[in-house]
């Protein structure tokens, strides 16, 4: 029976996963295993609402193990180093608890057919003192750490003459945005646990940006657009303003600014993780990312796959496939559909990256974006309750690749239900 690895459950190889157990594993016609160096699954977007603390990821976040059981593939713990492409093997780190305790040695498992869907880490472009005083919105537990100091802050406010909380983002694409609007929305749920002496002026959120308007990404109109909704909210935004270096008391400008911060968020940009630089001499680019054939297997090795942001996938226009959600999701069913093809000794097919556009949730303020596809020509802006919707849409289409409908339908009434139930806010 042919072993298929996918090293990676998020966006991308969660789903991909699901669908080879559903269609494989459960008929034994392949041997599944998913690896990951986390136990649990939260979709990356989701971050910045479990940083603000207006989602609790204990809640949202699927168990791996579980999951696996569920769709006939099997799981493992730990996180992938090497890669020995002459004996098909890749190694994964020892395991150690919390105490720093091993638990696991290093160990080695075998491939026939290996996915690489890694994701990405942010870059911090070597800027200085950043890995010292930034966090990154890289996993749930970064989000988790940034919201934990940001409730010590709300706690010392009006003690120990602090007199407001300061927050700087660095990077205003669709993560720095969303997070600004986010905090002040779960400033006002703060309030209403007991906070009452915080007001919506103790939070100065400055959001910097090194180009000439936010969400350089996206059509004019739409970064216009969320532009003005953040200074409604009051963020600084603050565009041509190049961070060159990161400190105890907060930011410097090239032009010689200091901007003082409490916490700084950094979300300028993103690389694949360092190691794939030097991975069995597969081919990378600037940004670590495996360079990939139409067909989605790297360009050095037709067993080995890579999908979703540690791709570099090009596109007949002279570009390259976006870091998102939407690709990782496009990427994995085209992987699915080429590894049914492998096994049955059929054709491969290319993928056609379709952009259906790009929406950016302002939390319950506002939500803004595109939408683009075959229906419409061209790009179309939308904005406000359809906005929203077609936002929240895109989870629950992850959501479904990974439950079926009759799940996903349930889980949605629960959310619902659990808004009554539940603080609007995440408190510890
Ligand atoms: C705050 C935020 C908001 C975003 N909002 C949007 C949005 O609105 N729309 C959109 O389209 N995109 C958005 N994105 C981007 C989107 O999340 C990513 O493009 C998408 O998650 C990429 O999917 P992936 O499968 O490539 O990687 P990921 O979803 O990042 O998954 C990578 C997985 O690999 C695992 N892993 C990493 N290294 C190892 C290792 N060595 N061994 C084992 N496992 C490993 C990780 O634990 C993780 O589970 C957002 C990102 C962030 C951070």
């Amino acid at each position: 029976m042919k072993k298929i690895v996918i090293v990676g459950g998020g966006a991308g190889g969660l789903e991909l996963a699901t669908k080879l157990g559903n269609k494989l594993g459960r008929k034994q016609k392949a041997h599944i295993t998913l690896v990951d160096k986390n136990s649990t699954h939260l979709w990356k977007p989701l971050l910045h609402e479990v940083a603000a603390g207006s989602l609790d990821d204990g809640i949202d976040a699927v168990s791996y193990r579980a999951h696996a059981t569920n769709h006939s593939f099997n799981f493992k713990l730990g996180a992938m180093r090497n890669l020995d492409r002459v004996n098909k093997t890749i190694s994964i780190d020892p395991l150690f608890d919390e105490e720093g305790c091993q638990i696991l040695p290093e160990s080695h498992l075998e491939y026939d057919i290996l996915v690489l869907a890694l994701g990405s880490v942010s870059n911090d472009f070597n800027t200085k003192g950043v890995g010292e005083h930034c966090i990154f919105l890289d996993s749930p537990q970064q989000a988790k750490k940034f919201h934990h100091r940001m409730l010590n802050k709300y706690l010392q406010l009006g003690v120990k003459e602090t007199n407001s909380v300061n927050v700087s983002i660095i990077g205003a694409g669709a993560t720095g945005v969303e997070l600004s609007a986010e905090l002040y929305n779960s400033l006002k749920q703060v309030s209403s646990y007991g906070f009452s002496h915080i007001k919506s002026a103790d939070l100065r959120v400055s959001l910097i940006e090194a180009g000439d308007s936010i969400l350089p990404a996206l059509p004019k109109r739409i970064s216009a657009s969320a532009h003005r909704e953040l200074l409604k909210l009051g963020v600084d935004v603050r565009t041509n303003t190049m961070v060159t270096e990161a400190n105890e008391e907060g930011l410097l400008t090239k032009s010689g600014e200091l901007i003082k911060a409490d916490l700084i968020v950094w979300a300028a940009g993103i690389k694949a993780p360092d190691y794939l630089k030097d991975l069995a001499g597969l081919e990378t680019n600037r940004i670590n990312q495996l360079i990939v054939k139409p067909t989605l297997q790297t360009t050095l090795d037709n067993e080995i796959y890579a999908i979703g942001d540690c791709a570099s996938c090009a596109l007949p226009n002279g570009g390259f496939v976006p870091p998102r959600a939407q690709s990782a999701h496009q990427m994995a069913s085209l992987v699915g559909k080429n590894i049914l093809a492998t096994l049955k000794d059929k054709p491969l097919s290319d993928y056609k990256y379709t952009d259906y556009g790009s929406l950016v949730s302002l939390s319950n303020y506002s939500t803004v974006g595109s939408l683009m596809g075959s229906l419409m020509q061209g790009s179309m802006m939308i904005e406000g309750r359809l906005a929203k919707v077609v936002y929240v849409s895109l989870y629950r289409m992850h959501q479904v690749a990974l439950h079926g409908y009759i799940r996903t339908g349930l889980m949605t009434i629960v959310e619902k239900i659990n808004r009554v139930l539940r603080p609007r806010l995440k408190l510890h």
